[in-house]
């Protein structure tokens, strides 16, 4: 992917965002045989960057994913993650607060699952919600989640003066194309599972969700931690740029983990010479 295409689905700090300017179905001019070609090299570099992470310790990284109802942030994790070692990372969903979270600031529950040093993890949804879901269905009065901007805009900023590594994803997909997978889910038995009146009820409430996404993405798009809207229509696409923002992000970090790696290796040798040394 030229840096063209990373640059175009970036939200710049401080501008606004309007996302009936973004075509959900667009595909940059690939087809999906392109993404096909490129999938081998991109599943290498990807595992490897993980690998790298995950040894050199120095910092984690954070994945946002939010979107829409059938938007495919389940999908998305599930192709873009399939070359990674386990091991490596967690993936957090975020579902209706408990009694217990909602007794605490909305972060309370956010922040205990960030990723430690080494690991990638990923957020399937997010303390987004509370500014998305919340606004839409006032489960909150505007005095209390205008606020959180302000409140993301700073935690996120913690995170990544701690060396997370943090990107954001808005899974964009269009009313109609949501509609389509809302029946398809209907037709088939082995989708089925994933039906849910509540899609249906969130659905007329479309042109809320985008307000409060368009806002949402404006007001805490920021250097240290982009949003970045993917055309998630075709899912072929979605995934392939997914994936080449998360390595186009992390490669600058390559050569700094690899020499950490190899400081690491040779104290560990010295070590090893000098247990050798003493025992003999
Ligand atoms: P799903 O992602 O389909 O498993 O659904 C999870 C549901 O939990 C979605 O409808 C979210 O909007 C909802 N949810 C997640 N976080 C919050 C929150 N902080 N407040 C209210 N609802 C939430
Ligand atoms: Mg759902």
């Amino acid at each position: 992917m030229s840096s063209g295409i990373l640059e175009s689905i970036r939200v710049p700090a401080d501008s606004r965002v309007k996302l009936l300017d973004r075509n959900a179905g667009q595909t940059f001019g690939l087809t999906r045989e392109d993404v096909a070609a490129a999938l081998p090299d991109l599943r290498t570099e990807l595992a490897d960057l993980q690998e790298l992470l995950y040894a050199a310790g120095t910092h984690s990284v954070l994945v946002v994913l939010q979107g829409m109802d059938t938007s495919g942030k389940d999908g998305t994790i599930r192709n873009v993650m399939e070359p990674v070692n386990p091991i490596g990372v967690t993936v957090t969903p975020f579902k209706v607060p408990t009694k217990k979270e909602l007794a605490h600031d909305f972060l309370w529950r956010v922040h205990r699952e960030t990723p430690p040093l080494g690991m990638l993890g990923i957020f399937n949804r997010s303390h987004y919600e509370d500014v998305l879901i919340v606004r839409v269905h006032g489960l909150a009065p505007p005095a209390v989640w205008r606020k959180r901007y302000r409140h993301i805009v700073e935690f996120e900023r913690v995170l990544t003066d701690s060396n997370t590594i943090l990107l954001k994803f808005f899974l964009h997909i269009s009313k109609a194309e949501q509609e389509e997978r809302l029946l398809d889910r209907e037709a088939d038995v082995n989708k089925a599972w994933k039906l849910a009146v509540g899609d249906w009820k969130e659905r007329e409430h479309w042109r809320d969700y985008i307000r409060a996404y368009e806002d949402a993405l404006s007001e805490t798009s920021t250097s240290h931690a982009p949003w970045h809207v993917i055309p998630a229509d075709r899912k072929w696409l979605r995934d392939h740029v997914v994936s080449r923002a998360i390595i186009e992000t992390l490669r600058p970090y390559r050569k700094g983990w690899t020499v950490k790696l190899e400081k690491i290796g040779e104290s560990a040798k010295l070590e090893l010479d000098a247990f050798r040394k003493g025992v003999r």
